[in-house]
């Protein structure tokens, strides 16, 4: 049985922060894979946004409801200190227009490489194809079985992830090793997904975005939220920041109404009664280029109302107009299903955070045990939020568990 003070179960961001973090220890990693950070990889597709440039008091609403647990580990490591780490580490970051802070190589390996390197600098053993089976704790010492190994610990964190991309390991297990030792989980769902659309009629503009628009969230006919975003259009639904962001909001059978112009239903009635009485001659077409939405676009709202682009304004209807001022401000969209963990970026729900300790990432339940990443019940926002949630619940947890003064 190979022994250590320190047992990490998961070599993904978290789990290498976390170890990288357990100064004057020693420490193991079990991986269940052949090599680290399988979904660090294709983060940012394959660009890695590790965090955002934004003031870290604009961070906590990127987290949904749970955002407060977060507080402590945001403090201890900030996005101002990630990026100083990594810099320092000789890797330099730059920023996007929208605040998102990337490597400036614009590539996830180097990302990785840093995380290792640090990793092999302070000593820490990484064990590759160790899949963890089960957990225990007995006389002090936490007892960790992988398909082909013994490992025990005075300590042991859990940075297993969530479940979503599943083909990069994040398979749930570290809610089963919770369970093992007496933890709640909360019902994992798959969370920064897009969304399947009924009798959709987008299929052949996929790929066609639109920019920061408002959407209306509907459910038994009541609006229920509100959000603003970017919107693309796919095969057979929704996708986008906008749509991705909202998701931990949307349920199958509800309807997401999609405002296009930014306009006030009545507003977009008055200003065509105002150009039709103005010049009657103009081509609807015309006179809704002033919106600047994709014409593809436009050509199917138009076509799933029934009105011809080419009708001139003084032969728009009353009814007609009407149709066309609410597909225009709410163009609705009856969803049929969120996307599943296959195709969700992160996942909501996890280990129960009333029984960690925020201040240490340490469990309530049982003394020596910790959590770092996604495998707690947080998800955050596209954007850099999930992977600086890692990042410092790592921190966190290396520094709580050896006890390192920093
Ligand atoms: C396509 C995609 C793009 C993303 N892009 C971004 C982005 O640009 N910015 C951002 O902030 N976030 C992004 N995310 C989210 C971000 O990658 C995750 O939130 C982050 O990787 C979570 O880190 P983690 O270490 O907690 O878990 P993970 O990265 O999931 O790592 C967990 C590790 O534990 C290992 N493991 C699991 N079970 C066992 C076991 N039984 N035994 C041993 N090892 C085990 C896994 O193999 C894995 O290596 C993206 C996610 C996806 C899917």
């Amino acid at each position: 049985m190979k022994t250590a003070d320190i047992i990490v179960i998961g070599a993904g961001p978290a789990g290498l922060f976390t170890a990288i973090n357990c100064k004057g220890k020693s420490v193991l990693v079990l991986e269940k894979n052949p090599s680290p950070g399988k979904k660090l990889l294709i983060s940012g597709t394959g660009r890695c946004n590790i965090t955002h440039d934004c003031k870290l008091s604009g961070f906590y609403e990127h987290y949904g409801e749970n955002h407060r647990f977060l507080k402590s580990a945001l403090h201890s490591f900030t996005n101002e200190d990630l990026i100083h780490f990594f810099n320092n580490k000789g890797l330099e970051t730059v920023v996007d227009k929208n605040g998102k802070v990337f490597p400036a190589s614009q590539n996830a390996k180097d990302v990785l490489k840093v995380l290792v390197d640090s990793c092999n600098q302070n000593k820490v053993e990484i064990y590759y194809n160790q899949a963890v089976i089960s957990v225990e704790k007995t006389d002090g010492y936490f007892v960790v079985q992988t398909g082909s190994a013994k490992f025990s610990g005075k300590y042991l964190v859990i940075s297993t992830g969530g479940m979503s991309y599943p083909s990069t390991g994040s398979t749930g297990d570290g809610y089963h090793f919770a369970k093992q030792l007496s933890h709640a989980v909360q019902p994992p769902k798959p969370s920064l997904s897009p969304v399947f659309v009924k009798d959709y009629l987008m299929a052949s503009i996929s790929g066609v975005s639109v920019q920061n628009k408002k959407l209306y969230l509907y459910r038994n006919d009541k609006k229920i939220a509100e959000h603003i975003g970017d919107v693309g259009f796919t095969h057979k639904g929704l996708s986008g920041p906008g749509i991705l962001d909202f998701s931990r909001q949307i349920l199958s059978g509800d309807v997401l109404k999609l405002n296009l112009l930014d306009k006030k239903l009545d507003d977009l009635r008055d200003e065509m009664i105002a150009a039709s009485a103005n010049d009657g001659k103009t081509l609807l077409q015309t006179f809704l280029k002033r919106f600047d939405l994709p014409r593809s676009l436009l050509f199917i709202v138009l076509k799933s109302i029934s009105i011809e682009p080419d009708i001139r304004l003084a032969e728009v209807t009353k009814v007609q107009r009407n149709r066309l001022v609410s597909a225009l401000c709410e163009f609705p969209f009856v969803i049929e299903k969120v996307g599943g963990f296959n195709m969700a970026m992160v996942t909501a729900g996890g280990i129960r955070l009333s029984e960690v300790n925020p201040k240490t990432m340490e469990s309530r339940i049982v003394s020596g045990l910790y959590f770092s990443g996604e495998v707690v019940n947080i998800d955050g926002d596209t954007g850099g939020y999930n992977l600086q949630a890692a990042f410092s619940m790592g921190f966190l947890a290396g520094k709580s568990v050896s006890g390192a003064k920093y």
